[in-house]
């Protein structure tokens, strides 16, 4: 059996606890991952701390450092996207894709500027902003995209010249420790550490006196948690959170060309998306074909083992987040909805629920309020745009949106009556890294991506010099 270590001050230090990790395509453990204790996190953090000082005044040894990180991530691709396919369950080309794109992000940002802004330059004084890092930086992540959603928080964290302690979901651990391994090649010692752990490691990591700042993805009750843990101290806070993203389709689209993309906006990684459309709201004109072309999709998919050549959609990635799932159908059931397809597990071994299209449910029902992050997806006829736009916002979520027309202005206006940090007008998910992404209301707080990302990685500085 392979072995996994945590990477601590750039040494890889096997675990002294273990816990297992499951594969979701079977149920069954298949590798164990090392539980770092408090003695680990502290060790971590004064690597991290000590790096610090030298790692934030050598621009060029970061930029150098990125490269090569890409580099290194890019080579270990398809040893990375195997276990991610065998860890989170998704099909192996998309684990592949998504570790390449990873590796993509770490030259991304070794290429990128940091901005040193002239506020005022005139025979008085010359004002200028300066980016400086933060200190130690606590990333912890979620198990969806486990492997790109570190690389997008430690990519512009290096840049600007933080230090970095990382720890995955306990569910996703194994690519997160096996891109450490990599790394730890071409990064100096102490600039990164990746622990595995459980959720009590991480709230040990927000509440250590060395972390100066913290990027988290992940749910929003962690989030509002993890607020607190940062309050004390004031530690920065970037919180990347759920979503219960609406998708509004007008009378005038033509149904089967719109009903593969709103498939896919929904159940593309099993739905595990935090902008994935997870309400649908459809005008009762076309809310018949609509139905009917999404279920044609649904039974259509494969669904199956992400280590099998033809899946094209693998299993939820655990065995809460499946009964979850489950529960909120059979709530749906109860309180009147009908299941079109799917709404039963597979009949085999592991967390196969088949994409599930739920009718006869609106709000006050937990499928429609609450953010199933899975195979089930509300499919709700409106009438009158207004109201459909009032159903859509009326949420403490606002992540994602879209709007679906062949009037592309009209799309925009009422895109921008959304609120959500990304409005969509005839697509879903479309995401970048030079795009700024976060969430309004709980789901979340700060922005990822661009400069705008890398200004939360920053104190923003004014140098002020009078002119004598
Ligand atoms: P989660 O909040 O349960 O866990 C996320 C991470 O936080 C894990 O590493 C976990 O171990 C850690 N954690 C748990 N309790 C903690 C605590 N008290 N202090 C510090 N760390 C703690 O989320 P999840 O179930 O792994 O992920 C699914 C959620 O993530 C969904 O809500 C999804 O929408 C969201 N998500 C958001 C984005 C985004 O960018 N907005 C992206 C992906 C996923």
């Amino acid at each position: 059996m392979q072995t996994f270590a945590h990477l601590i001050d750039g040494k890889l230090v096997p675990g002294s606890r273990h816990f297992d990790v499951i594969d979701p395509a079977t149920g069954s453990p298949f590798a164990a991952c090392p539980d770092a204790t408090r003695a680990d996190v502290d060790a971590a953090m004064a690597a991290a701390a000590r790096a610090f000082p030298g790692w934030a005044r050598d621009e060029t040894l970061r930029r150098r450092t990125l490269a090569h990180m890409s580099e290194a991530l890019g080579a270990k691709a398809e040893e990375i996207g195997r276990l991610l396919c065998q860890e989170q369950g998704k099909p192996l080309a998309q684990a592949h894709a998504e570790v390449q794109g990873a590796a993509r992000v770490f030259q991304l940002y070794a290429d990128q500027p940091i901005p040193r802004d002239v506020l005022r330059e005139d025979e008085k004084c010359r004002v200028t902003l300066v980016r400086r890092p933060l200190g130690v930086t606590a990333a912890i992540t979620p198990w969806n995209y486990p492997v790109y959603t570190l690389v997008v928080k430690i990519a512009p964290a290096f840049l600007v010249g933080n230090t970095v302690v990382a720890k995955p979901s306990p569910f996703t651990p194994l690519s997160s420790l096996a891109m450490g391994a990599a790394l730890a090649e071409v990064v100096p010692a102490g600039t990164l550490n990746v622990l595995g752990g459980s959720d009590e490691v991480g709230a040990w990591m927000t509440a250590h006196p060395a972390v100066r700042r913290i990027s988290f993805t992940g749910s929003v009750p962690t989030g509002k948690k993890i607020m607190h843990a940062a309050a004390d101290d004031l530690k920065r806070v970037t919180l990347e959170l759920g979503g219960n993203d609406p998708a509004i389709v007008l009378p005038d689209v033509d149904p089967a060309a719109v009903a593969p993309k709103l498939f896919w906006g929904a159940f593309t990684n099993s739905g595990q998306v935090c902008v994935a459309i997870k309400r649908l709201y459809v005008h009762e004109d076309v809310y018949r074909p609509i139905l009917g072309a999404l279920a044609d999709c649904a039974r259509q998919v494969k669904m199956g083992s992400g280590l099998e050549p033809d899946t094209q959609l693998g299993p939820i990635n655990n065995r809460p987040q499946f009964e979850r799932v489950q529960a909120l159908v059979e709530d749906a059931r109860r309180h009147g909805g009908t299941v079109v397809v799917g709404g039963e597990p597979l009949p085999r071994p592991g967390y196969f629920y088949p994409p599930t299209l739920v009718t006869g449910v609106g709000e006050g029902v937990r499928l429609v309020d609450e953010e199933q992050f899975g195979t089930a997806l509300p499919v709700i006829p409106y009438r009158d745009v207004d109201d459909a736009l009032a159903q859509a916002n009326r949420t403490h979520y606002g992540l994602g949106g879209s709007v679906w027309t062949r009037d592309v202005r009209r799309g925009e206006e009422i895109a921008e009556r959304l609120e959500c940090g990304t409005a969509w007008v005839n697509q879903h998910m479309q995401l970048g890294p030079t795009i700024p992404f976060g969430g309004m209301k709980w789901s979340g707080v700060g922005r990822e991506n661009g400069h705008w990302g890398l200004d939360e990685f920053c104190e923003l500085q004014v140098v002020n010099t009078a002119r004598v």
